[in-house]
Formats: structure tokens, C-alpha cells, sequence
């Protein structure tokens, strides 16, 4: 079935680009739509050619699958095809509503004249993947829309609705009507009265300003751009259009979107694209799995996470019951949720009637589940505890009416055991929002054994709709994220014994690019979370806890940020983390009472072991199926954990070093005396590894 329509209207060829869902510019639409330009350049009835898409889409640009395949090459090439239009000997008007972005503004810019419905979303968002637009646009779009406003377009990949770009000759006409009937209309004219056949490519840019304005887009886009070397390539094609000829431009451009083609940068940055995508496809849960209605949700605890969680919802306009037990507990919650609102207002982000909008949707009640019999959802956020947790879906199954779906926010507890409790654990899954709640995009959807598919589907569209990047987890003891983490939290730990100390730990991390180290993050999040984990663990193994520094850091009173010191101490009011000799003495006690003698650790062989042990156990990970592929792991620790989207997430960088290479490394760690057994490479990694396979 051919991608594109074709139809003649009065004395004009009307090609329709129509391949859903939008117009992704691939191999067979090109073919096609050269095809229907020969076909109207033959055609004696058409002496004029409107080219258009659907109301969704003029096109979306490039597809972006075909990236890296041989049909990203195939001719016709998208160049070849915007030349052909532009040396059309009949006069072309694109005709564009919904997305015009990418390949597809830079196709459109390869026609005569060019109409737009004044919504139409029009971008060159190609330095979003670490790439520049490839196909002319760094050229065209400064002859059509001047330099400043093409630049501040294609550095930053921002949408810009065509009303705003009115006036430009990027457009000839804006209209609120129908744009087809409009550029039917100018190609009428267009040929009733000889107009010329306007080329972009035969414009010159006019900026008396050119030299000062590029200077200073280079210094602030040098500044922001940090390891992406994109948007500086950007500047310098832009520049091209200024001071080279069009062709040599062009030519220029094309080299460089080649080399970013093979930029690490930009290889992260269409993963992590893809993996959002991929996350969504779900095993034995089939496309078009009825989904269950959420139109009242409610949520237990209104602690740390239950307001978070509780914002989410009031953003997307669904009404929350809260519930706490004590009233005190329920009015710190709340006034949490408003501070934060009010602070978004200050922002400007927010109008004062939209915080009390969003106020208003939260009825808080005190013990009372009776609120809850008519929600389509609950999520429980009370303390990390079994026993609590018992009580609560207890009485939810008693009260919440048929069909509402029970979740937990739990951090490590077992779902199936949790489901258990209910007469109904085909309607219980985990939701596991990551802190702050209303800030991460990352929600770990915990699918218990018994979790219907219905269920799983709902919440995956539910995620969509209060903007999280939600991805499928199996039960275990921290499910993907903190089951990982307790690996590299470990090895930081192991490296704390060694000889190093937190401060340089943390910089070497910071330095490979996450957002924080280990010891800033737990200082962060409270180091008496895990102190009572490890201790839960303990009692569960039945065998006596072998303390480990953070243990002595906690019994000194020591939690981090909100007692005032942890792994550092912080200056009242600040979060700024100091090194504390205090805790060094604790450090040289603790290697004392076991018998080692500090060795210098170097800042590669710390990047080396805390993100191996994380790429181990994400291994682990997969071949038991608790993550259905790498890329899910990957959106894990880019949303979630701070990981570097340059870096691609962990599995994508082991990858990137090359499996053989990170085997090579876990073995000479599991081979030192008294090394933690984990340190064993993962079978799955092994068996890649030796088959010359990656994990993506
Ligand atoms: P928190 O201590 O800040 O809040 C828990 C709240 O639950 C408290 O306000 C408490 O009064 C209330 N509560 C306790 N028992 C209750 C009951 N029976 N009925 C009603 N309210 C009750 O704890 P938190 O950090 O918000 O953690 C809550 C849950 O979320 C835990 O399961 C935790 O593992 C999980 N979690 C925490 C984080 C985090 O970073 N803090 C992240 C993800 C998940």
C-alpha cells in the first residue's frame, strides 16, 4: 500500500502524505512520494502541486528506526528528494497542520511557497538526539526565519507554533482555516500570474549583526552545553549559512551530522529515545487490553512520598483522599503539598488560583477508610513495614468496592505477600514512585504473580497520563532500582574499607557524571533507611548484623542532611556536604578493627567497581526476567538514580566498554582474597560476552 495519496483538484496535484501515525519520513515514503512527484511533473492536468499530510501530521521527520540501518541510505535519500521538489519545473506549496518537525520542516522548506494552520507545531529538534537537522535545515531555516530565530530553534529542538513565525518567509500564509484549501488556492495564483518559483536555497542571510550575535551563541552554547558536543555544531553550521555559499553549507552540515551520527553522545541519547518507547511493550499483555477508569484515587501516609505522590494525581485533575493516622501527621502532610505549590506560584509556574484549583481536589481524612469505598485506586505509603502493611490492605480489601485497584509504594517489600492479604491480589500491584515523588519521573510498575493484565495496562496508561516514565519490574528485594543500588552501594562501601574516603568517592562519581555520589545520596535520603533494612535482613537470615561504618555513623546519632551530619556534617539551612574528620576516625577505627591497612584507590578503578557492580546485578536482573530488556534498566537509572543521559544508563555504557572488558574487571575483583561472591560475572554477561553480543 502505497504512503501517499494522489489527486488532482482544478489544475492542481494534491500528494497526501498519509503514514500513520506521523508521516515518519522512511525509506518506502520517500520512494512514494518521488513517485507521485514524477507522476505530477508528467501529469499534463496538474499545473501546480500541493504537497500536505494529515491534520495530525505534515511529518514528524525521520524515521527514527531506520537510524544506523541500511535504509537510512537508500535513495531516494531525503536530500535528493527536498532537491527534487525544489528544482521542480511546476510551482510546489506545502500545505501543513500538526507536527512539522525535522525532515519534515526541511522538506517543506524545499517547496515554493508554504502555507501553515496557525497551530501547526514546527521544530528542528534534531540536537535533542545529539544530532543537527541533516538534511539542509541548519541552511534554510536562517534564509527563511534570520539568523537569531533559527538559532535559538535548532539549538535548543523548541517547538515554535506557525503563528508565531507569521511574517517570516518560512510562511506564506498562516491561516485558522484549512491550510490544503488555502494552498490550493495559492497555487491558483501562483500560476494565473507567472509568480516566480521562490528557492530558500537563492536567499542570502541579512544580519548586520551576524559576527556578534554567532560570537555570543557560542560562548553561551559552549557554556550550557556541558559533554554534548551537538549544539556547538549547531552554532558552527548556522554560521555556515551566513558566510558560505548554500552548497558548501550544506555540505559542511552533512559532515558534521555524520560525525555526531557516531558520537557516543548522541548513540545515548537515541537510546534512551527508543527505550521509552520499547518500556511501554509489555509481555503477555496484549495492545488494546481494556484499561479500568481513575477517576478518584487515594492514598495512605502522607509522609515523604505520600504527598509527592498525592501531587501527581491533583496535577492531572484526579481528586485524593489522604488519609494519616493522626491529624498532626495529615496537616504537616498537607502543608507540605501546599508550600510546594506556593512555591511553584512564586515561580511564576503556577497562578494562585490554580493552587487552590489544586487544594481543593485533596480530601483529607483521619482513620476513616470509609472515603476510599468508591476509589478506583489506592496507594498505600505508610511505613516500610510488614506488619503495617498487613493492617492497611486488611482493611482496604474490606472496604474498597470491587474492581479498584490496591497498590503499595513499598521500596523492597514483597508484593506477592502484600497482595496476599486481600481476597483480590489479581487487582494488587506495586507503584513505586521514587523521592520527591512529585519531581522524579521514574514509577517502577511492580507486577505481582497474580496481577491481571487489565491492572498492569491500567496503571502503565495511568503513568502516561501523570507524565512518568514508567517501566515493569518482576518482585524481589528492591525490585530493579534498590536491588541494584545495594550492589553499588556496597561496593562503595568496599572501597571505604580499601582506603578511600567519601569525599573522593563521590568525586569520582560526580566527575563520570552522576548526578550526586553515593555518600551525598544517602546523606540525602537518610542513612537510617538502610541502617533498618540491614537490620531487617539480618533478623530475616536469623544471623547476627556485621556492622559496617554507616552502621556506626547512624548509631552516633548520625542520619545525614536532617540531623545535621551523616557522611559529612552541613552548616544549618545548608545542603552544602563538608568533609567531617569525625567521620574519617570512624572510617580508621572501623579498618582498624578488621585488620586493614588503607591502600591509595585511583578514581578509575572507583568508577570501575561501583558501576560494574551495578551492570552485574542489572545483569542478574534480566535473566531472571525481573526487567524485561537492558533499555528498561537503563530508563531506571536515568530517571530514577541520576545517571548520565550522555551515558545512556548503565547497561548501554557496558556496552559501550565492551562486554569482554567488564568480565575482564569482575573477575580480578571476585579473584582478591575475601571478595564479596558477587563480584562472580553474572551468566548472562558471560555468555554475551563470549558471543560478542551487547545487552541492547
Ligand atoms: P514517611 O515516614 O515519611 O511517611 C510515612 C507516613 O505514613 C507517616 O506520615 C505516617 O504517619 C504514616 N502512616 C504510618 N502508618 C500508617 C497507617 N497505618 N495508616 C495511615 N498512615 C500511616 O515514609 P516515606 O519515606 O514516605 O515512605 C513510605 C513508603 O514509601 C515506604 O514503604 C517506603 O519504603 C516507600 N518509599 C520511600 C522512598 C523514600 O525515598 N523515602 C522512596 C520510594 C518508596
Amino acid at each position: 500500500m502505497s504512503s501517499t495519496r494522489y489527486d488532482v483538484r482544478g489544475r492542481t496535484a494534491v500528494i497526501t502524505l498519509d503514514y500513520p501515525p506521523i508521516n515518519g519520513i522512511g525509506a518506502a515514503l520517500r520512494q512514494d512520494l518521488m513517485d507521485a512527484l514524477e507522476r505530477a511533473l508528467a501529469d499534463a492536468d496538474a499545473k501546480a502541486i500541493v504537497v500536505t499530510g494529515t491534520e495530525r501530521a505534515f511529518s514528524g521527520g525521520a524515521d527514527v528506526k531506520e537510524f544506523g540501518t541500511p535504509n537510512a541510505s537508500r535513495e531516494p535519500r531525503v536530500q535528493v528528494l527536498i532537491a527534487a521538489f525544489e528544482n521542480s519545473p511546476k510551482p510546489v506549496v506545502a500545505a501543513i497542520s500538526g507536527v512539522c518537525m525535522g525532515g519534515g520542516l526541511e522538506l517543506a522548506m524545499g517547496a515554493h511557497y508554504r502555507v501553515a494552520r496557525s497551530d501547526a507545531q514546527i521544530a528542528l529538534p534534531e540536537v535533542k538526539l545529539g544530532l543537527l537537522p541533516g538534511a539542509g535545515g541548519t541552511q534554510r531555516l536562517p534564509r527563511a526565519v534570520g539568523l537569531e530565530t533559527a538559532l535559538n530553534m535548532i539549538v535548543s529542538g523548541a517547538i515554535v507554533p506557525a503563528a508565531k513565525l507569521k511574517g517570516t518567509a518560512l510562511f506564506d500564509e498562516v491561516t485558522d482555516g484549512d491550510p490544503v484549501a488555502a494552498a490550493i488556492a495559492l497555487a491558483e495564483k501562483v500560476v494565473s500570474q507567472n509568480m516566480p518559483l521562490k528557492r530558500l536555497r537563492d536567499v542570502k542571510v541579512k544580519d548586520p549583526q551576524a559576527e556578534a550575535f554567532l560570537q555570543f551563541a557560542r560562548n553561551n552554547v559552549g557554556a550550557m552545553a556541558g559533554p554534548y558536543p551537538a549544539p556547538l555544531r549547531c552554532v558552527e553550521a548556522v554560521a555556515s549559512s551566513v558566510s558560505k555559499p548554500f552548497d558548501e553549507g550544506v555540505r559542511l552540515e552533512r559532515e558534521a551530522f555524520v560525525t555526531l551520527m557516531a558520537s557516543p553522545e548522541s548513540r545515548a541519547l537515541r537510546h534512551v529515545f527508543a527505550a521509552e518507547r520499547a518500556a511501554g511493550k509489555i509481555a503477555n499483555l496484549p495492545e488494546g487490553t481494556p484499561l479500568r477508569e481513575i477517576r478518584k484515587v487515594g492514598v495512605i501516609g502522607a509522609g515523604t512520598m505520600g504527598g509527592g505522590i498525592t501531587m501527581n494525581f491533583l496535577n492531572a485533575g484526579i481528586p485524593v483522599v489522604l488519609l494519616e493516622m493522626k491529624q498532626d501527621a495529615l496537616d504537616k502532610g498537607l502543608a507540605t503539598i501546599r508550600r510546594n505549590y506556593e512555591n511553584s506560584a512564586k515561580k511564576g509556574k503556577l497562578t494562585a488560583q490554580q493552587v487552590e484549583q489544586r487544594m481543593a481536589l485533596v480530601a483529607p481524612t483521619v482513620e476513616d477508610y470509609g472515603p476510599f469505598a468508591d476509589a478506583d485506586l489506592v496507594i498505600e505509603a505508610v511505613f516500610e513495614n510488614m506488619e503495617v502493611k498487613e493492617q492497611v490492605f486488611r482493611k482496604l480489601d474490606a472496604v474498597c468496592k470491587p474492581g479498584a485497584i490496591l497498590a503499595s509504594n513499598t521500596s523492597y517489600l514483597d508484593i506477592d505477600k502484600i497482595a496476599s492479604f486481600t481476597k483480590r491480589p489479581a487487582d494488587v500491584l506495586g507503584l513505586h514512585f521514587f523521592s520527591p515523588a512529585n519531581v522524579m519521573r521514574l514509577l517502577e510498575v511492580v507486577r505481582g504473580a497474580k496481577t491481571s493484565p487489565d491492572v498492569l495496562a491500567t496503571a502503565m496508561a495511568l503513568a502516561r497520563k501523570i507524565r512518568k516514565v514508567a517501566v515493569v519490574a518482576g518482585v524481589c528485594d528492591g525490585f530493579i532500582g534498590n536491588r541494584m543500588i545495594a550492589r553499588y552501594g556496597a561496593a562503595a562501601q568496599g572501597l571505604i574499607s580499601a582506603g578511600a574516603l567519601p569525599q573522593q568517592i563521590d568525586g569520582a562519581l560526580q566527575k563520570f557524571g552522576l548526578a550526586m555520589g553515593p555518600f551525598r545520596m544517602g546523606d540525602l535520603a537518610g542513612l537510617d533507611i538502610g541502617w533498618a533494612t540491614r537490620k531487617r535482613r539480618a533478623a530475616e537470615a536469623g544471623v547476627p548484623m556485621k556492622p559496617i561504618v554507616a552502621d556506626k555513623l547512624c548509631e552516633a546519632g548520625r542520619f545525614g542532611q536532617k540531623t545535621g551530619a551523616g557522611w559529612y556534617r552541613y552548616e544549618a539551612g545548608k545542603r552544602d556536604p563538608i568533609p567531617d574528620p569525625l567521620t574519617e576516625q570512624l572510617i580508621a577505627q572501623y579498618r582498624a578493627a578488621n585488620g586493614i591497612t588503607p591502600r591509595k584507590v585511583s578514581d578509575e578503578e572507583i568508577v570501575e567497581r561501583c558501576i560494574y557492580a551495578l551492570v552485574n546485578e542489572g545483569a542478574r536482573i534480566l535473566e531472571q526476567g525481573i526487567a524485561a530488556r537492558a533499555s528498561d534498566i537503563d530508563l531506571v537509572y536515568l530517571n530514577g538514580y541520576g545517571f548520565p543521559a550522555y551515558r545512556g544508563g548503565p547497561m548501554l555504557y557496558a556496552d559501550t566498554v565492551g562486554l569482554p572488558n567488564v568480565v575482564r574487571a569482575l573477575r580480578r575483583f571476585a579473584a582478591e582474597p575475601g571478595a564479596d561472591p558477587s563480584w562472580q560475572p553474572a551468566p548472562l554477561l558471560l555468555q554475551l560476552a563470549e558471543a560478542g553480543k551487547t545487552f541492547n
